[in-house]
C-alpha cells in the first residue's frame, strides 16, 4: 500500500481495485502515510491558504425524493421556508462584509425561484465586490444554467452522490444517474468551475464503488469536490442505517488530493458536523464551507441531523476561523477569486 501511495503522489492513476484496497486498509501506518502524502501534495499545489466560503441555504422546498435527505418532497414534518430576494441579498451582503469572498447559494430543487430571479440574485451579489458566486440548485433546464452563467455565476456544485448507476437510480427515483452526469457535462461546457462530489458510507456503497466515486471525479474534470459522510436522517427511507465513518471520509479526501492535486477540496459541512474539520485540513482539504444562512432558518435546512444553536455574528465566525487556522499554521486566502 505504501508503494501505491508513493505512485499516486507522483501522479499515477491507480486501478479501481487497488484504490479500493487502499481505502479499506485498516493499518494505522497506511493511514499516516496517506495523510502525510496528501498534506504534501496540498502544500505543493495549493499552499497554506484556505479558501473560506459562505453558504446561504435559501430554501428547503424540494421536488426531489432522494432517499437519504431529510428535505425530500414527501417529508411532511419539515417546516418549509423560502427566503425572499431581499433576505438572500441581505445574507449575502453580511457574508461579503464579514470577509467571505465566495457566496454559495444552495437550495432544494425549488422551481419557484425562476431563471430570472436567480439571474438577478447572481448579478446583485457580483456587484457587491470581488466575490465569486457558486450556485447549487440541483438539476435545472440547461437554458437556466446558460442564463445564470451570462449573469456572472462562476461555479456550480452538483455532486454525483454515488457512482453506481443502479444504486443511484434507486436512491433518486425522480431522476437518473445519466441526467445527473449530463448536468455536470453541460455546466463544464458552459465554462462553470464544476463542483462535484459524493457521500461516503451510503448503504450499499462498497469499497470498489467508493474507488469509482473518486475516479469519476477525475473523469468529469471537477475543479472542486465535496466529499462528506452520509449522516442518517430518521425521516427518510434509509432510516436506521449507520452514519458514514469520518476516518474513512478523511482517507477518501486524502486519496482525492492525490488524484486531483490542484482541485479545491472542502472540509464539507457534514465533516464539520462530525468534528473532522481540523483533521480534514491536515489530509488534503484546502477549502472550508461555513453556513451564512440566517439563524431563524438554519435549523430548518434539515438535510441531516446536526443542530446549529449558537447565534454568532458572521464577522465573529470568520475571525474565530482565522484564529483556528492560524493555530494550524494556515491562513485565509484573501486575494480575491476565492
Ligand atoms: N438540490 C441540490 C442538489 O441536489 O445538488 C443541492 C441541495 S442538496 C440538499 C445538497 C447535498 O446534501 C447533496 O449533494 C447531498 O450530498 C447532501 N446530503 C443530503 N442528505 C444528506 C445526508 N443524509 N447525509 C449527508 N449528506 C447529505
Amino acid at each position: 500500500m505504501i508503494n501505491l501511495i508513493r505512485r499516486m503522489e507522483t501522479g499515477c492513476e491507480p486501478f479501481p481495485e487497488e484504490l479500493a484496497a487502499l481505502l479499506s486498509d485498516a493499518a494505522p501506518a497506511v493511514h499516516t502515510t496517506l495523510f502525510e502524502a496528501a498534506d504534501r501534495v496540498r502544500e505543493k499545489n495549493c499552499g497554506k491558504a484556505v479558501h473560506v466560503r459562505a453558504i446561504i441555504e435559501f430554501s428547503n422546498v424540494c421536488r426531489c425524493e432522494c432517499v437519504y435527505c431529510g428535505l425530500h418532497a414527501k417529508n411532511a414534518n419539515v417546516v418549509r421556508y423560502q427566503m425572499t430576494e431581499e433576505e438572500i441579498l441581505e445574507a449575502a451582503w453580511d457574508a461579503v462584509e464579514a470577509g467571505y469572498q465566495t457566496v454559495i447559494l444552495q437550495s432544494g430543487e425549488d422551481l419557484s425561484y425562476s431563471r430570472e430571479t436567480v439571474g438577478r440574485l447572481v448579478a446583485s451579489i457580483k456587484r457587491m465586490g470581488n466575490v465569486a458566486v457558486t450556485l447549487s440548485l440541483g438539476e435545472r433546464p440547461f437554458e437556466d444554467y446558460a442564463y445564470w452563467r451570462e449573469y456572472g455565476a462562476d461555479r456550480y456544485l452538483i455532486k454525483h452522490e454515488i457512482s453506481d448507476e443502479t444504486i443511484y437510480n434507486r436512491y433518486h427515483p425522480h431522476s437518473s444517474f445519466a441526467a445527473r452526469l449530463a448536468c455536470q457535462r453541460e455546466l463544464s461546457r458552459l465554462g462553470y468551475e464544476l463542483g462535484g462530489g459524493f457521500m461516503t458510507g451510503l448503504p450499499g456503497q462498497t469499497p470498489l464503488i467508493l474507488a469509482n466515486d473518486l475516479l469519476l471525479l477525475k473523469k468529469m474534470g471537477v475543479a472542486m469536490a465535496g466529499i462528506g459522510p452520509y449522516i442518517c436522517h430518521n425521516e427518510t427511507a434509509l432510516r436506521g442505517n449507520p452514519d458514514g465513518d469520518v476516518n474513512l471520509t478523511l482517507r477518501v479526501v486524502a486519496a482525492a488530493r492525490l488524484l486531483l492535486p490542484r482541485a479545491n477540496l472542502p472540509s464539507t459541512t457534514a465533516v464539520n458536523v462530525k468534528g473532522g474539520l481540523t483533521n480534514a485540513l491536515n489530509c488534503g482539504a484546502n477549502v472550508i464551507m461555513q453556513k451564512a444562512t440566517p439563524y431563524k432558518y438554519r435549523n430548518l435546512y434539515d438535510i441531516y441531523p446536526g443542530r446549529d444553536s449558537k447565534d454568532i455574528p458572521l464577522k465573529e465566525q470568520y475571525e474565530a476561523l482565522r484564529a483556528q487556522l492560524s493555530a494550524l499554521g494556515r491562513t485565509i486566502y484573501e486575494n480575491g477569486d476565492a
